[in-house]
């Protein structure tokens, strides 16, 4: 596959159908995100298997499935730290890893060693080092940026706390804190609603939507199907598979979520109730379902 953008022959308006052929150059540049038959895992084992997608900047995007779905590696190929096996991955208009200092990608809570000694402030101004560059110090507009981001959170007043001393919603904020202050174009966010007290999912939630709204795009996993229902404009279900994607109305039906869940879903008294299974990732059979609303 190649990335010729400028010289592409097909401009047709089939956002979200990428295998089909990829849209036009003016279509193009309203894409945070394009996967075109993209094949990726580890150690020869497939992960994901000939995702396409498409997401237009400025959304707010759910990525969910089970565990083992192939969320995270979904959030790597696009933060370009995985390599896919075959297709193709363009962030912002470029070949993933070309755009590092525009994006900020903030990792599974559990992946992060809590016992590094550093302040809430050290947090949020490592969001500002891709811009210092490796022996500039920061200036007052660094400053400035870290200030403002930890108001935002609501962590101006723990600054100086050590991280490993935070509750698990407050680390949540510090690290939320070091994406806003990266002023990126794109959020990447690994579960970042899991395990966190409600007050600060809510408030998480509410500072992504101003910042889609300001045209920025956020992109979170979650295997919380009604943090996905409930906060998101647009979902994509993915088990290995793309099961579906659109807005969260039309993607969430029951159809999608038994291809996406398999058996482990249940109907019960007009709830869907999913019996997330760690060990299970069966690909869904069948194609990907796309869903299209006028106004999304
Ligand atoms: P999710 O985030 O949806 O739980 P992941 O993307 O983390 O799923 O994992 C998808 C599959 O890839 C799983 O089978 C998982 O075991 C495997 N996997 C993930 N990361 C690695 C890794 N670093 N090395 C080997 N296998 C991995
Ligand atoms: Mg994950």
């Amino acid at each position: 596959m190649t990335h010729e953008h400028e010289h592409h022959p097909d401009h047709g308006d089939h956002a979200g159908h990428a295998e089909h052929g990829g849209p036009g150059a003016h279509v193009h540049d309203t894409l945070a995100i394009r996967l075109a038959g993209v094949t990726a895992g580890y150690d020869h084992r497939a992960a994901l298997e000939d995702v396409s997608l498409e997401i237009p900047r400025g959304s707010l995007v759910a990525i969910f499935g089970p565990n083992g779905g192939g969320k995270s590696t979904l959030l790597k190929l696009i933060a370009g730290l995985l390599e896919p096996w075959s297709g193709v991955v363009e962030v912002l208009g470029q070949p993933a890893g070309r755009e590092a200092k525009r994006i900020a990608y903030v990792t599974q809570a559990e992946l992060v060693d809590w016992s590094f000694p550093v302040s809430v402030w050290d947090v949020a101004m490592m969001g500002r080092y891709p811009r210092l560059g490796p022996w500039r110090r920061p200036t007052g507009d660094d400053r400035a940026a870290v200030e403002a981001a930890l108001e935002r959170v609501g962590m101006a007043d723990r600054r100086r706390s050590q991280i490993g001393a935070l509750s698990g919603g407050q680390r949540r904020r510090a690290f939320l804190a070091r994406a806003i202050a990266a002023a990126p174009d794109l959020y990447l966010l690994d579960e970042p609603v899991t395990g966190v007290d409600v007050t600060t999912q809510e408030d998480l939630m509410a500072l992504l939507d101003s910042e889609t709204k300001l045209g920025r795009t956020a992109i979170a996993t979650t295997h919380d199907l009604a943090a996905a229902a409930e906060h998101f404009r647009m979902v994509v279900a993915l088990n290995r598979r793309l099961v579906g994607v659109g807005p969260s109305s039309l993607v969430l039906s029951p159809d999608v979520l038994s291809a996406t869940y398999g058996g482990h879903l249940l109907v019960l008294g007009g709830k869907t109730v999913v019996l997330d299974d760690a060990h299970h990732h069966d690909a869904a059979s069948g194609g990907d379902q796309h869903y299209h609303e006028d106004h999304v």
